[in-house]
């Protein structure tokens, strides 16, 4: 490994605990995925820092909420403008800590994040009159919560952090911010760049090991949970929350199916279909994980698909010339091996791939399955890694019908020509987010949420920043 890609010892070796800044007994190693091997490492809070941080975040909540709402934008567009100062930095512990591309998906996520926190900062929740009659009146507002705690899995540590902080700051919250342990480093970075910004207590960064999340969701200090990860993780968040009623929004796991019309244009959509399925390596929580191609197309579109993706290379992020990364994690790159080898046992036939890539690093060339039984692991379960089963299809009744047969619905896309019964099939689909000719496509002002086991509550949107407020309710008589 280059020397240039080993953090030196004494960078990130301190919490921001209020005015504090704290060493931890223990530190945790990050691991790079593209080398399997140590770069950095980074404090593992314990329970006495959480408390500290609890504490922070609540004396800094007063003043924080009391300011104007142009006040806090203000303040944090300045964060949003010295991340924009930071860019090439945060990009690069992005790919070392990630995996993913250094000049295409890494940097993409900076500027989105960032682009992101300076636009949600200009929305308002609004105060609403609900009745004014001579007699009476009554008002509607909104007002925060507390201290809202953040936590984040490892697949967009920029993106989905600034997700939650933005619309829980702005609304008023201060937050604790939790990133995954596997890729702690941009998370503290962020939080470096707040310092100066924003007043001491507004946001914390802890890192630390899975424990901690659990902490931060018994604690009775802190007010709501917003937890992207796993559906078994975000079953015990909601679990974990009862006893305090804190607010939870989870935003979880997906299978989601694409469908593709009989009149698709093959050149056309293949490109878009093979980036919506296997961008960041597949680890997407609204990638394409189900692809179900008609039975008029399925020969050429599935030689097409694979066709385009001997052309994408795979490799080190911080070679230029990469275009897809490693997995993320050994537990990740074990998980999607153990699909590959189900899939090889049950004799299925790849189109693509189906053999573990170079190491040490965490690679896993493209995988396409050929038409697989619906009942197969490779279809019922997320892969969240390179490999698609891409599955034949006759009548739209039965493939609406299978692609519903899951407990998810986080996201879903249809592909055609034809609009109408493109629209008409999307409407049919069990997905919070259902695209047509796109996917991936989000927007501050879009909620986005899971249904059935893949979330609760939305983020985005005007139900997303109300979901960081409690909503208060004036009445008067005259
Ligand atoms: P994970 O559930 O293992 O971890 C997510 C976060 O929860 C991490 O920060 C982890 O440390 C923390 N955590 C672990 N145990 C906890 C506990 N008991 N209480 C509180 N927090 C705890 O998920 P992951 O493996 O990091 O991420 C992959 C999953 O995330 C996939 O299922 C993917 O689909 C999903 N995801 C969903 C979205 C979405 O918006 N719906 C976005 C990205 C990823």
């Amino acid at each position: 490994m280059p020397a240039r890609h080993v953090l030196p010892d004494e960078r990130f070796t301190r919490l921001r605990l209020g005015c504090e800044h704290v060493r931890t007994a223990r530190r945790r190693p990050v691991i790079n995925p593209a080398t399997g091997a140590a770069f950095a490492s980074v404090p593992v809070a314990g329970p006495e820092h959480l408390d500290a941080a609890v504490a922070a975040a609540r004396a800094a909540f007063p003043a924080w909420r009391a300011l104007s709402w142009d006040a806090r934008q203000a303040r944090l567009e300045d964060l949003a403008g010295s991340m924009q100062r930071a860019r090439d930095e945060l990009a690069d512990l992005l790919t070392l800590e990630q995996g993913k591309p250094r000049h295409s998906a890494a940097a993409d996520e900076v500027d989105y994040a960032i682009g992101w926190l300076r636009e949600v900062v200009t929305r308002r929740l609004t105060d609403e009159v609900l009745e004014d009659t001579p007699r009476h009146r009554v008002e509607k507002s909104c007002v925060p919560l507390g201290v809202a705690g953040l936590i984040v899995p490892w697949n967009f540590p920029l993106c989905l952090a600034v997700w939650k902080l933005a619309p829980a700051l702005i609304t008023g919250n201060t937050a604790i911010l939790k990133p995954s342990p596997h890729t702690p480093l941009t998370a503290l970075r962020l939080a470096e760049l707040a310092e100066g910004i924003l007043p001491p207590g507004v946001l914390t960064v802890l890192t630390g090991d899975d424990e901690l999340g659990r902490w931060m969701v018994e604690h009775p200090g802190i007010a709501k949970i917003s937890f992207t990860g796993s559906v078994a993780t975000g079953r015990k968040v909601m679990a974990g929350a009862a006893a305090t009623l804190k607010r939870v929004t989870l935003e979880l796991g997906g299978n989601d199916p694409a469908i593709v019309l009989p009149d698709a244009d093959i050149d056309a959509v293949v490109p878009r279909l093979f980036w919506g399925a296997f961008g960041n390596s597949g680890q997407w929580c609204v990638g394409i994980k189900r692809l179900y191609v008609h039975d008029d197309i399925y020969p050429r579109l599935l030689a097409a698909l694979a066709d385009y993706a001997r052309g994408v290379q795979m490799g080190d992020g911080m070679d230029p010339a990469s275009q897809l990364g490693p997995l993320q994690n050994a537990g990740q790159h074990a998980r999607v091996l153990g699909l590959l080898a189900d899939c090889s046992a049950r004799g299925f036939r790849f189109a693509l791939g189906g053999g573990a890539g170079p190491g040490p690093g965490y690679f896993v060339p493209p995988a396409i399955v050929d038409n697989p039984p619906d009942d197969s692991r490779v279809v019922r379960e997320e892969a969240f890694g390179p490999l698609l089963p891409v599955l034949r299809y006759r009548d739209f009744d039965d493939v609406v019908r299978r692609a519903n047969d899951t407990e998810y619905g986080l996201g879903a896309s249809v592909w055609g020509r034809d609009l109408a019964l493109a629209r008409a099939l999307a409407g049919r689909l069990e997905a919070g987010t259902v695209w047509i000719n796109e996917v991936y496509v989000h927007g501050v002002d879009f909620p986005f949420g899971g249904h059935k086991l893949s979330g609760l509550g939305v983020e985005h949107g005007a139900e997303g920043l109300a979901a960081y407020a409690d909503v208060r309710v004036f009445m008067s008589s005259r």
